[in-house]
């Protein structure tokens, strides 16, 4: 039988996140939640006569992610009239980029789930603007074009992804280096940063590229995985049954798990692109090319690497990098002082279990009431012995819920560690005289009863007796017993 391999290449558009609409004044705004049809003009409602004006921090942003994907930036940009109606779109075109793109050629490394890398080719990155919204209620559709002019980059890559678990990493990989741009939020459920795989499947071995589909209306991440793996099981399926799979853009049911079909693809002659009239060509000298590449932040692999070296590992490293939000987090709790490794440790096994418990993704880390200067001090406290892990980790549950400050919420929990060792020794003679047995077996060499030992005096403390201590004087106790 046959084995088949999935060959996909991403188109992604993303909204930049600029004052200004690409070509005219207008603000950019949160299209989900401002007053429909509030920030629009004779330009971004596409009236005849207006000319429009290329926004300049656009070009800069779309500059930043062409050379953070490590393509050649175009000096001169063609903008393009793209052709098609839709109700959205009442200019009747879209001013886009098509024989000169701004960027092209480039790479970015993905980080596959068994710690290898690999490198996705980017075709190229170009500006266009967005469309406007339509909202279908009941048997009317409404029309929001707040949206309508908002600078869009659309990011395409060469074919080279494999698998939908490729894809998803890509799309990983792609959204975090747009949020440490800068210059897109990467909140995928707002529609500002869109995913769509071209997918084709063929035989393991042959280069040959076949008819493709595209998927639309994804919304996060995980949609594009799993529509991506659905739609190659749907392909190989076609071609094993001696079918064939015809063009065509799908939608995404993410109730159902299925893919709809939803149009016969347009192809690029149908647009009929021609040069934007209104528009001169869009020069860029290299001096503002460099100026740029000097100015760009640390990029997520590099933070990866250097997180590495602070001591994490490599996995760790790659959680905390993935989102902007959560690197950023991890970072000022480090500023408050904590030790990387400890900050580490609780951001990702205390923190996000918590998060997610809540349902909260890993991007509001910043708006839960762990501030970074809390957790920094609730590891100080375990590290200075005042509680123990236990201890910290009922701190945290209590911080999580209502914040406030660990050292208060300790001593209103009455958690904090006695050092009255009297105390402690009563519980463990206790301790030792109702389990003479243990104490016999470890007089007699068999050091793993201590553990058992310890366990118990702790349990005794309810939190409140100090480890190290405390096992230091059950030392003492037992050997003046053998
Ligand atoms: P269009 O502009 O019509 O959408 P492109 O040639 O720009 O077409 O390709 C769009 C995307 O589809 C690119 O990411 C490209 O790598 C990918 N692609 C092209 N051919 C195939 C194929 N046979 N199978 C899967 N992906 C493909
Ligand atoms: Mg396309
Ligand atoms: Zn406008």
């Amino acid at each position: 039988m046959t084995t088949y391999e999935a060959v996909i290449g991403l188109e992604v558009h993303a909204e930049l996140l600029t004052e200004s609409k690409m070509f005219c004044g207008c603000a950019v705004v949160d299209s989900t939640t401002a007053d429909p049809n509030t920030v629009v003009c004779p330009i971004c409602l596409g009236m005849p006569g207006v000319l429009p004006v290329i926004n300049r921090r656009a070009v800069e942003f779309a500059i930043r992610v062409g050379l953070a994907l490590n393509c050649q930036i175009a000096t001169t940009n063609v903008f393009a009239r793209k052709s098609y109606f839709y109700p959205d779109l009442p200019k009747g075109y879209q001013i886009s980029q098509y024989e000169l793109p701004l960027a092209i050629n480039g790479w970015l490394e993905i980080d596959l789930p068994d710690g290898s890398t690999k490198r996705i080719g980017i075709r190229r990155a170009h500006l266009e603007e967005d469309t406007g919204k339509s909202i279908h209620v009941g048997g009317s559709s409404l029309i929001d074009f707040n949206r309508s002019g908002v600078p869009l980059l659309e990011i395409v890559t060469e074919p080279d992804i494999r698998s939908a678990e490729e894809a998803e990493a890509y799309g990983r990989k792609l959204r975090a280096i747009l949020q440490y741009l800068g210059v897109n939020s990467g909140d995928m459920s707002k529609g500002v940063l869109r995913m769509e795989p071209n997918i084709s499947v063929r035989p393991v071995g042959s280069n040959e590229l076949r008819t493709r589909t595209e998927v639309k209306n994804l919304n996060s991440i995980r949609s594009l995985a799993r529509a991506s793996a659905v739609e190659i099981e749907r392909q190989i399926k076609i071609y094993e049954s001696g079918g064939t799979v015809t063009q065509a853009t799908l939608g995404w049911d993410e109730a159902r798990g299925t893919v709809v079909m939803q149009r016969e693809k347009e192809s690029a002659h149908d647009y009929r692109y021609f040069p934007e009239p209104d528009l001169p060509p869009l020069v860029i000298s290299p001096e503002w090319i460099e100026e740029i590449r000097r100015s760009l932040p640390e990029l997520p692999d590099a933070k990866r690497n250097r997180l590495i070296e602070l001591g994490l590992s490599a996995y760790e490293a790659s959680v905390l990098v993935a989102d902007r939000p959560v690197a950023d987090y991890f970072e000022a709790v480090l500023g408050s002082g904590a030790e990387p490794k400890k900050a580490a440790n609780w951001i990702i096994n205390e923190l996000f279990a918590r998060m997610n418990k809540a349902a909260l993704p890993s991007e509001s880390i910043a708006q839960t009431h762990v501030t970074p200067a809390a957790l920094a001090e609730l590891i100080a406290l375990v590290d200075r012995g005042t509680i123990n892990n236990n201890a910290a980790k009922k701190v945290l549950d209590a911080l999580f819920e209502r914040g406030g400050a660990p050292a208060e919420l300790v001593r209103q929990l009455g958690l904090e560690q006695t050092q009255d060792t009297a105390l402690i020794e009563a519980a463990i003679l206790k301790v030792l005289e109702a389990n003479a047995a243990e104490v016999t077996r470890y007089c007699n060499g068999e050091e793993k009863v201590l553990k058992f030992l310890i366990g118990q005096v702790m349990r005794e403390g309810r939190g409140k007796f100090p480890a190290e201590l405390t096992n230091a004087l059950l030392i003492e106790h037992l050997k003046k017993r053998c």
